[in-house]
C-alpha cells in the first residue's frame, strides 16, 4: 500500500477484475488504500491471483463471481458485497467484450450480447449501487467506455453503439445523482494492449496514435484511481476522459 493511501477505509467493485483493465484498476485502488472486490465471469483462478497480489501487498481484497450481462447476477453481486464489506463507496463499470463484424453480416446475437454486457450490464451495476449510494450520500461511479464511442469504428457497429450508450447514461446519471453527492464519470480507453486488442491488426492503428504508442492498462487504471479520489476528482462529474496517446482529439 502507498503511504498516501487516500482510498483507504472505502470498498470499490470493479467488473471483469480478472484480466486486462480490469486487472490493473483493482490492483491501483487497492494500492491507493480500498478493499477492492474482484469480480470476474469465468476466469476464477485468474481473479484469485489479483485477490492474492494485492493481499500480498497489504491490500484487502476479496473475488466474486458475477455475470453482470444478467440482472438478477448483478443484484446478487451487489447484495453479496453490501452483507460483506456494509457499504459500496466506488463502482467501476468496466466488465466488457467484443463481437466485431460488418454490420450487413451481424448476426442479431452478436449484436445483442454486446449491448446486453457493455451497455445494459452498466445500467444493472448502476441500478443496483444507486440505492446504497443515495442513502450515504456518497459515491463515485466510473464508466469505461471507449474512443470507438465517440468516432465510431467500421466493423464494431455493436461495440461503438454500446459505448456511445455508456457516454449517454454516464450524462444522464451525473446529473441524476449529483445532488446526492454521487459523481458519475467515464474514461475512453484508444488502443491498449490486453487480451481484447491481441489479435488486431495493429500497424495501422499505431500510425493514428500521435504519442507513437499503444497504451497499458496501467494508463487507464491512473486515470480511473484519478476520478475515484477525494478532493483531487470531486468537482469532476459527467466528463468523459480520453485515455489514448491523443488519438481522438475534438
Ligand atoms: P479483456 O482483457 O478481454 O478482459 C475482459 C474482462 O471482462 C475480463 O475480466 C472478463 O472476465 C470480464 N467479463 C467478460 N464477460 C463478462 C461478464 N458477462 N460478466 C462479468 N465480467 C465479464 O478486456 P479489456 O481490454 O481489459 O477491456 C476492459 C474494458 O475496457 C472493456 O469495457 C472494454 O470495452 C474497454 N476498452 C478496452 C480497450 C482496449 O484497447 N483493450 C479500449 C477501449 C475500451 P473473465 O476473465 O472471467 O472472462
Amino acid at each position: 500500500m502507498t503511504s498516501s493511501s487516500i482510498l483507504h477505509g472505502q470498498t470499490a467493485i470493479v467488473t471483469g477484475a480478472s484480466r486486462g483493465i480490469g486487472k490493473a484498476i483493482a490492483l491501483s485502488l487497492a494500492n491507493a488504500g480500498a478493499e477492492v472486490v474482484v469480480n470476474y465471469a469465468n476466469s476464477l483462478e485468474k481473479a484469485e491471483e489479483v485477490v492474492n497480489k494485492i493481499k500480498a501487498s497489504g491490500g484487502n481484497a476479496y473475488a466474486l463471481k458475477a455475470d453482470i450481462a444478467d440482472e438478477i447476477s448483478v443484484n446478487q453481486l451487489i447484495n453479496t458485497v453490501l452483507e460483506k464489506s456494509g457499504k459500496i463507496d466506488i463502482l467501476i463499470n468496466n466488465a466488457g467484450i467484443t463481437k466485431d463484424g460488418l454490420l450487413m453480416r451481424m448476426k442479431k446475437e452478436d449484436w445483442q450480447s454486446v449491448i446486453n454486457l457493455n451497455l445494459t450490464g452498466v445500467f444493472f451495476c448502476t441500478k443496483a449501487v444507486s440505492r446504497s449510494m443515495i442513502k450515504q450520500k456518497k459515491g463515485r461511479i466510473i464508466n469505461i467506455t471507449s474512443v470507438v464511442g465517440i468516432m465510431g469504428n467500421g466493423g464494431q457497429s455493436n461495440y461503438a453503439s454500446a459505448k456511445a450508450g455508456v457516454i449517454g447514461l454516464t450524462k444522464s446519471t451525473a446529473k441524476e445523482f449529483a445532488s446526492r453527492g454521487i459523481t458519475v464519470n467515464a474514461v475512453a480507453p484508444g488502443f491498449i494492449q490486453t487480451d481484447m486488442t491481441k489479435e488486431l491488426d495493429a500497424t495501422p492503428i499505431l500510425k493514428s496514435i500521435p504519442l507513437g504508442c499503444f497504451g497499458t492498462p496501467e494508463h487507464v487504471a491512473g486515470t480511473v484511481c484519478f476520478l475515484a479520489g477525494d478532493p483531487a476528482a470531486s468537482y469532476i462529474t459527467g466528463q468523459v476522459l480520453q485515455v489514448d496517446g491523443g488519438m481522438v482529439m475534438s
